[in-house]
C-alpha cells in the first residue's frame, strides 16, 4: 500500500473527549470515528488491524475443532423470556418492536440463540461433542459507555459456545478453549493473566477471565508474586453464597421489606410510586439496604443501575452523583446487620417480578459482583453473607506467598455453563441408553475491538502507539526521507516490493512531505519497524531500520533488508 493512497488522516492534537490513550491514539492516528455514544466507525487502519486479530482467532478456533457459523443479530424476545432473562437483563439490553408489535432485542450474547438452534439440530450423543462460534457485532446499552472501543455500545465479540454429553466433556472443551485463548493472546502479542472468575471461594474453576492488565483497566485483579495464583478480586461472589449456605447452621430470617415499608419509603422521597424501581440490595458490608429510585430520572436511573448492575462498573454512582440526586436518603437500612452474622432473606417468585434483587451494598466498592439472580442463587434462597474481598494484605491461597493488586482490562472470559440453558430451553439430544438429556454447555467471548483498545493502552509511549507486530496494521512502513528523489524513491520501492514479495505487510510512504511529518506520522500510527532511505546510508549501500519498540536504529545493507525484516 502507497502512503499517499491510504486514508489515515492524523491528527497533531489530542481530541477533547477521549478519557483513555488507546481513544486518543486511535482518533489521532485517523483510526477510528464515534458515530454516537459508545457507537463507533473504522477507518482502514483500525480495521486491518481487527482483521488480523479476528484471523488469529479464526486460526485458534480451528486449531481446536470450533466451527464458525453466525447467528442473527436480532433476536425474538420469546427466547429471552424462555430462558428468564429477558427481564433480569434490564437496561443493558436493546429492545425494539417490528411493525406488528413483536418483541425483539439486538444480540447482547447468545446463548438463548445457539441453544434454539443446537436443539433443532443436534439430537443424538453421535453428533457430540461439538463447539460453534462467531465474530460478530454485539449490543449493550452500557450504564455509562466510555473509553472508546474498551466499553461501546456496539462491540466486536467472538463468541463460541460448546456442547457436549456430560461435565467431564465439558471440562475437556472448556480448557480445550482455555488454552486456545491463551494462545490468541499471547499472538496478539498481549501481556495478560488468566485469573479465576467465579467460585473462587469453593475452589471450582468454572470461570476464567482473560485480563490484559493496564492502568486503564476496569477490573481489579489479584495475583501472586511467587506463584501463578491469579483471581478477579470479585472473584467468587456466588461462590461465597453456597458455602455460606452449606456452613450456616442456624441463619437468621430477614423478611423482605414489605409493599408497605417500599410505599411509605417512596412517599418519604417524594417518588411517584408507578415509576418507582425497587431494588432490595443485599449488602456486604453488614447492611441490609432498600433502593428505591426512580426509573425516569437520569442520575436516578444511574444509582439504580449502581445498585442492580453495580456488578458491571462498581464506581458507577458516585457518592456525589447520589447526593445530588437526593439519593443518599433513596438508601434506607431497614434491619442493621452485623457483619458476623448470616441471614436468610426469603423473596419468592412474585417479589422477584416487582422488584430487583441484586447483590449489592450501601456502600461503594462493597458488592457482589456479577451476580445474577436465577443465575447465581435460587430467589427464594438467598444467603445474605459477611463477605470479604481478597485483599493484597492476605497470603497466597495457593503457596501462601505475597499478593499484587493490578489493573485489569477483560479480553476474554470463559464460562461453564452446564445445563442451565439447555435446561431452561428444552434442548436435549439422546443419550447412549436412548434418554433424552440436556446438553452440558459452555460459552466464551473475546472482546475483538476491545482486544484491539487493550494492546494499545499497553503499547505506547508519548509520540504513539507501538504495535505488537501481529496486530500492526502494516508491520513495516518504508520512508524516503525525500520522495521526491527519484534515486531514494527507487531504493524505497524496491525495499518495498521486496518486503511485499515474502509477505511483509508493508507501507510505502510516497508522501510528498516533510521527512519530520511522516516520522511523526509512523511513531504515531505505531508501525513496529521503520525503514529510513536517506543519501547518508545509501552510500554505503543501505538503509536505516529502526524498532519502534525501544528506538533502536540499525543499518542494514539493502539486499538483507527481507531477511532482518522477516
Ligand atoms: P465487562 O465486565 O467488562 O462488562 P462482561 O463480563 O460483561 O465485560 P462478557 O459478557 O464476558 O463481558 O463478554 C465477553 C467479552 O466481550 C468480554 O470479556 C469483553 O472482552 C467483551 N466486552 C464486553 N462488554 C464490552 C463492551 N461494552 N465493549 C467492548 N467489549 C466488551
Ligand atoms: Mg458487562
Ligand atoms: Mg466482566
Ligand atoms: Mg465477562
Amino acid at each position: 500500500m502507497l502512503a499517499s493512497k491510504l486514508y489515515a488522516p492524523t491528527l497533531r492534537e489530542t481530541p477533547a473527549d477521549a478519557d483513555v490513550i488507546s481513544q486518543q491514539y486511535m482518533l489521532r492516528a485517523g483510526m477510528i470515528r464515534k458515530m454516537a455514544g459508545g457507537i463507533y466507525s473504522y477507518l482502514p487502519l483500525a480495521w486491518k488491524s481487527i482483521r488480523k486479530i479476528e484471523q488469529i482467532v479464526h486460526e485458534e478456533m480451528g486449531s481446536i475443532d470450533a466451527q464458525e457459523i453466525m447467528m442473527p443479530i436480532i433476536q425474538p424476545a420469546e427466547i429471552w423470556q424462555e430462558s428468564g432473562r429477558w427481564k433480569v437483563y434490564g437496561a443493558e439490553m436493546i429492545r425494539l418492536k417490528d411493525r406488528h408489535e413483536r418483541e425483539y432485542c439486538l444480540g447482547p450474547t447468545h446463548e438463548e440463540m445457539i441453544t434454539t438452534l443446537v436443539k433443532g439440530e443436534v439430537n443424538s450423543y453421535r453428533q457430540l461433542p461439538v463447539t460453534f462460534y462467531q465474530i460478530q457485532n454485539k449490543y449493550r446499552d452500557e450504564r455509562r459507555p466510555r473509553y472508546g472501543l474498551m466499553r461501546s455500545r456496539e462491540f466486536i465479540m467472538k463468541d463460541a459456545y460448546s456442547f457436549d454429553i456430560d461435565e467431564e466433556g465439558l471440562d475437556v472443551s472448556y480448557w480445550n478453549m482455555y488454552h486456545a485463548y491463551e494462545r490468541v493472546f499471547s499472538r496478539c502479542g498481549l501481556y495478560f493473566k488468566p485469573v479465576e472468575a467465579d467460585s473462587g471461594a469453593i475452589g471450582g474453576s468454572n470461570s476464567h477471565e482473560f485480563m490484559a492488565l493496564a492502568e486503564s483497566g476496569e477490573a481489579d485483579v489479584i495475583h501472586c508474586n511467587s506463584c501463578d495464583y491469579a483471581a478477579n478480586i470479585e472473584i467468587g461472589k456466588p461462590g461465597i453464597i453456597k458455602a455460606v449456605e452449606e456452613e450456616a447452621s442456624e441463619l437468621q430470617e430477614v423478611p423482605t421489606p414489605d409493599a408497605k415499608t417500599i410505599e411509605a419509603v417512596a412517599e418519604q422521597l417524594h417518588l411517584p410510586l408507578a415509576k418507582t424501581i425497587k431494588a432490595v440490595v443485599l449488602s456486604t458490608d453488614g447492611v441490609v439496604v432498600l433502593a428505591i429510585v426512580r426509573g425516569d430520572h437520569e442520575v436516578n436511573e444511574i444509582a439504580v443501575q449502581h445498585a442492580v448492575d453495580s456488578t458491571i462498573e462498581p464506581e458507577m454512582a458516585t457518592e456525589e452523583e447520589l447526593q445530588n440526586a437526593g439519593l443518599t436518603a433513596g438508601f434506607i437500612s431497614p434491619v442493621g446487620l452485623k457483619q458476623t452474622e448470616t441471614f436468610k432473606i426469603v423473596v419468592d417468585e412474585s417479589v422477584m417480578e416487582t422488584y430487583n434483587v441484586c447483590g449489592g451494598a450501601n456502600k461503594k466498592d462493597a458488592h457482589y459482583i456479577n451476580i445474577n439472580p436465577k443465575r447465581d442463587f435460587n430467589v427464594d434462597d438467598i444467603i445474605v453473607a459477611p463477605i470479604r474481598l481478597i485483599t493484597a494484605d492476605d497470603a497466597c491461597p495457593n503457596c501462601g506467598g505475597q499478593l499484587s493488586i493490578a489493573k485489569g482490562i477483560e479480553v476474554g472470559q470463559v464460562f461453564k455453563l452446564g445445563t442451565k440453558y439447555s435446561e431452561s430451553l428444552n434442548a436435549t439430544f439422546l443419550n447412549q441408553g436412548g434418554r433424552p438429556n440436556p446438553f452440558v454447555m459452555g460459552c466464551y467471548g473475546i472482546g475483538v475491538s476491545r482486544t484491539l483498545a487493550a494492546a494499545i493502552e499497553q503499547f505506547h509511549d508519548e509520540n504513539g502507539i507501538i504495535w505488537p507486530r501481529a496486530i500492526a496494521p502494516f508491520e513495516v512502513v518504508v520512508v524516503p526521507i525525500n520522495a521526491k528523489d527519484e534515486a531514494l524513491m527507487d531504493v524505497s520501492t524496491r525495499v518495498y516490493e521486496a518486503l511485499k514479495a515474502i509477505g511483509v505487510d508493508a507501507l510505502l510512504d510516497d508522501r510528498k512531505e516533510r521527512a519530520g511529518v511522516k516520522f511523526k506520522d509512523a511513531d504515531l500510527i505505531g508501525y513496529p519497524l521503520r525503514i529510513t532511505v536517506s543519501k547518508n546510508t545509501l552510500e554505503s549501500g543501505a538503509v536505516e531500520m529502526k524498532i519502534r519498540k525501544n528506538g533502536e536504529a540499525i543499518e542494514v545493507p539493502i539486499d538483507e533488508v527481507t531477511t532482518v525484516v522477516a
